[in-house]
């Protein structure tokens, strides 16, 4: 049964800079746009963090009882898709399919549920188009030959939501190629098409959008406006959302969004991930590694907005922390079997209960909840070590709040039978064996013991021993187990 609790949840808002009640537009709905992956390569687990992060901040909004729509686009046009193409003798459409295909396969196995809608750019072209043509009505941008232009000095809150000053801007803004220009800050709603670029018809002429304008475009024809929760990670800030919240707001006279939400960066043994540097990890090749959720867990250990820093010490740690959850649920399930009552009344379980709300309901403090997700399967294991009959009804009501807090995370939703057997697999490979040849020393074992040549049979054992490997003598016959 869902509980539906529509309490009071703070969020962060990066534009006051402080924490908010989340008071919806619409009653008992959360609307919320994501600004997606440009689609030419496959992502990293930068893009992880975000797609996470949003996952879980919508998977709590709608246990919390709202309706949630959420809206992440895909840019499948821009220069980077262009060049791709270019250079692989592909269609700059066959590029961004790829990559399209691949990001979805990645958040499939990172267990992100898919969005209520995911637009594409080349799809809502005449959108912005129309959005355009308004802020050319309204006198907030310009044509130049094939180009049109923001005017960023006729928006006065421009600079509001990143706190920067005019100066700041001009210093930080990329040398543009448009000398054109009226003002060095000013940026492109549309671009004049050079030849053999992709391009659509317009009232400016043949060309192709910029890279604001279509966020702008699809989040308010999705979601309307104001809208919710526009979340991203913290390098969209500017000149990204800075451009998207001025260019919707001169169109429409009103606020775009009431609350902007934006994750910490991911770095790898403290440097910044870049292709130069060579250190960007993806998402598949971290998948080769560990299991799907050991990323899940390494991002919701920090809280969302801070910064989180890849080691593979870091890594090593969170996946023993995972393991130890498993491992938690597989021992109710084999010293308790299962049971259907469910006392209230145990006051540590409730208390770690409420300490996972509060948490959540804090600006998603992942790291905090996770704390109480913890101490519940500490509390899980001292029960059972105490070995009390009264204690069963805890330990089973203890191991499905373990499970129900856990999934609003995402986490903990493999079957533990399964997620053990990937485990033993993984850590067979990590010492160089598989199963054929652990079989295969079990029944030399048996066949040394059978024989009364138990010097054979024990060092058997201890061989398996020193790779991590336990067995477990029973009348049934030996079972084998990576040694906890
Ligand atoms: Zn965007």
């Amino acid at each position: 049964m869902i509980e539906i609790w529509l309490v009071a949840i703070k969020i962060y808002n990066s534009f006051s800079g402080k924490r908010e009640d989340f008071v919806p537009v619409k009653s008992g709905e959360a609307r919320l746009y994501v600004c997606g992956v440009t689609a030419y390569d496959h992502s990293h687990i930068g893009h992880a963090r975000a797609a996470i992060v949003f996952d879980v901040i919508s998977r709590y909004l709608r246990a919390a009882g709202y309706n949630v729509v959420y809206v992440r686009n895909f840019t499948d046009v821009d220069d980077k898709i262009i060049n791709k193409a270019i250079a692989e003798g592909k269609s700059w459409k066959e590029i961004a399919e790829t990559y399209i295909e691949s990001f979805h396969a990645d958040m499939v196995s990172l267990g992100v549920l898919p969005p209520t809608h995911e637009p594409k750019a080349t799809e809502h072209i005449d959108d912005m188009i129309a959005l355009i043509e308004e802020l050319i009505k309204k006198g907030y941008a310009y044509q130049l030959n094939g180009s049109v232009y923001f005017s960023v000095a006729k928006d006065r809150g421009y600079g509001e939501l990143s706190g920067r000053t005019t100066d700041d801007m001009i210093a930080g803004a990329r040398v543009d190629v448009d000398e054109r220009k009226k003002d060095p800050l000013d940026f492109a709603l549309w671009k004049e098409s050079k030849p053999g670029e992709p391009s659509w018809e317009s009232p400016f002429g043949k060309g192709r959008p910029g890279w604001h304008i279509e966020c702008s475009a699809m989040s308010i024809k999705y979601l309307g406006s104001p809208f919710d929760i526009h979340g991203g990670g913290k390098d969209l800030i500017f000149p990204h959302h800075e451009n998207e919240r001025a260019q919707s707001e001169c169109a429409t006279g009103h606020t775009f969004v009431n609350y902007w939400v934006h994750n910490g960066f991911v770095t790898m043994a403290r440097e910044k991930m870049s292709k130069s540097l060579g250190n960007i990890l993806l998402i598949k090749e971290f998948l080769k590694e560990y299991h799907p959720e050991v990323l899940r867990l390494f991002f919701l250990s920090a809280h969302y907005r801070n910064p989180v820093d890849y080691t593979d010490k870091g890594i090593e740690n969170i996946d023993s922390a995972l393991k130890r959850l498993y491992a938690t649920l597989e021992r109710v399930s084999e010293e308790s079997g299962s049971s259907n009552t469910l006392p209230k009344g145990n006051d540590e379980i409730n208390d770690i209960e409420a300490r996972f709300y509060a948490a959540m309901d804090d600006d998603f403090n992942t790291a905090l909840a996770l704390s109480a997700v913890f101490d519940l399967a500490t509390l899980i294991n001292r029960l059972m070590d105490e070995g009390s009959d009264s204690a069963l009804p805890f330990i089973v009501r203890g191991r499905d709040l373990l499970l129900s807090l856990a999934n609003f995370l995402g986490l903990l939703t493999d079957d533990t039978a399964a997620f053990m057997r990937y485990e033993s697999h993984r850590h067979l490979a990590r010492v160089g064996l598989d199963e054929a040849q652990v079989e295969g020393a079990i029944r030399d074992r048996a066949e040394a013991r059978r024989t009364k040549d138990f010097k054979k049979a024990d060092e058997i054992r201890s061989r398996l021993l020193e790779k991590g490997i336990t067995l477990l003598d029973s009348p049934q016959g030996t079972r084998w187990r990576v040694k906890k």
